[in-house]
């Protein structure tokens, strides 16, 4: 129990523990193209190091998306290791292994890295590592780890929390989101964290240009036969509104929402010609395992990886994995028990 009544839930790491203790710097690693939860995690445990008079840098190699700079301390964001010392400790947050990081966080020793993950088949990659598969969000853990070293979570730490719950959770939408993070939710805001405020930015704002490019890619949509629902998004389309991936956020959910679909796929089109995929799961197949295929990772629910292209490679790459998938798990739900 964090001191000021929110529950964490009775975290006893002692070697991380002392790692926070301990050290003087940290600095707070978010992967590219951030989450509420990547993002959430890493400020709200910077806020509670800093309370204890510990040196916190906040690193990213790419902009805070619009809709998270309400997030406290996200001004302080940067993209250089300007003032990191050679004796800091990186704290990475809800990536499975380094190389989701990015190129920049590449050369960071494993003696200095502490990894707080939630996702499945995390490669414990740091000499520090604190895992929960099971949980909603990293933020759950990150606030079992405030808790433990003692701190109040005060109303911006809360804040911080609850958009990693409401982000992972769809706010609260999927099959993640259970009793105990709703009522983890509640105490938040019951301590300052402001629920309207996170609802707004991350469920009812979106650029012209982003509903621009949804509806193109609804119209363009394939839903195939055996439940896969698909489409593309293309730089020439991106380019034509003005558009970026960060419009692109809820548009593979927009897919699987179709009542036919079992999986759905998003595939969007890198500046670099790579496409990135969004894979989404109804609750019957795992896209995790399909998304592995792939070289890629997540949950069983929401997966993603990075393929090259042309076009047709990638989409027919896309297809056979999650057709595998499907065939499998097909045919253990018929095998006799
Ligand atoms: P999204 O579709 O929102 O980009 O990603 C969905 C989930 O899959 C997230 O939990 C994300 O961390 C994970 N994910 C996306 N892309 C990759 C990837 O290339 N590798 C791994 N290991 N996980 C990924
Ligand atoms: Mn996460």
């Amino acid at each position: 129990m964090a001191s000021n009544g929110v529950p964490g839930g009775g975290f006893t790491d002692a070697a991380v523990l002392a790692c926070f203790r301990e050290h003087g710097q940290f600095v707070m690693c978010a992967h590219e193209k951030p989450d509420g939860d990547v993002l959430g995690s890493g400020l709200a445990l910077g806020l509670a190091l800093k309370a204890m008079g510990k040196d916190v840098i906040y690193f990213l190699d790419d902009e805070v998306p619009k809709n998270l700079r309400f997030l406290p301390d996200s001004d302080l964001v940067q993209r250089s290791f300007e003032g990191v010392k050679s004796d800091a400790v990186f704290v990475f947050f809800d990536m499975s292994d380094q190389s989701r990081a990015g190129e920049a966080l590449g050369w960071v020793p494993p003696e200095q890295i502490v990894n707080i993950d939630h996702h499945l088949g995390n490669k414990r990659f740091g000499r520090w590592n604190y895992v929960l598969e099971a949980e909603a969000a990293t933020g759950v853990l990150v606030l079992n780890v405030i808790a433990a070293l003692g701190q109040p979570i005060t109303p911006g730490i809360a804040t911080c929390l609850l958009t990693t719950l409401i982000s992972d959770t769809g706010c609260f939408l999927y099959s993640n989101a259970r009793p105990q993070t709703l009522r983890l939710a509640a105490a938040l805001v019951n301590v300052g964290a402001d629920k309207d405020l996170i609802t707004e930015q991350l469920y009812q704002t979106r650029s012209f240009s982003g509903q621009k490019v949804l509806g193109r890619t609804l119209d363009a949509a394939v839903m195939t036969d055996d439940g896969i629902c698909y489409s593309v998004v293309s730089r020439a389309l991106l380019e034509e509104f003005g558009a970026t991936h960060e419009d692109l956020e809820d548009v593979v959910g927009a897919l699987r929402a179709v009542d036919r679909c079992e999986v759905a796929a998003l595939l969007k089109e890198s500046p670099d010609g790579n496409y990135r995929l969004s894979l989404r799961s109804r609750g019957r197949f795992n896209v995790m395992a399909a998304a592995k295929k792939l070289d890629g990772g997540g949950h069983f629910r929401a997966a993603g990886a990075t393929l090259p292209g042309p076009l047709p490679n990638a989409l027919s790459r896309t297809l056979a994995a999650v057709r595998t998938e499907m065939a499998a798990q097909i045919a253990a739900d018929r095998a006799p028990t």
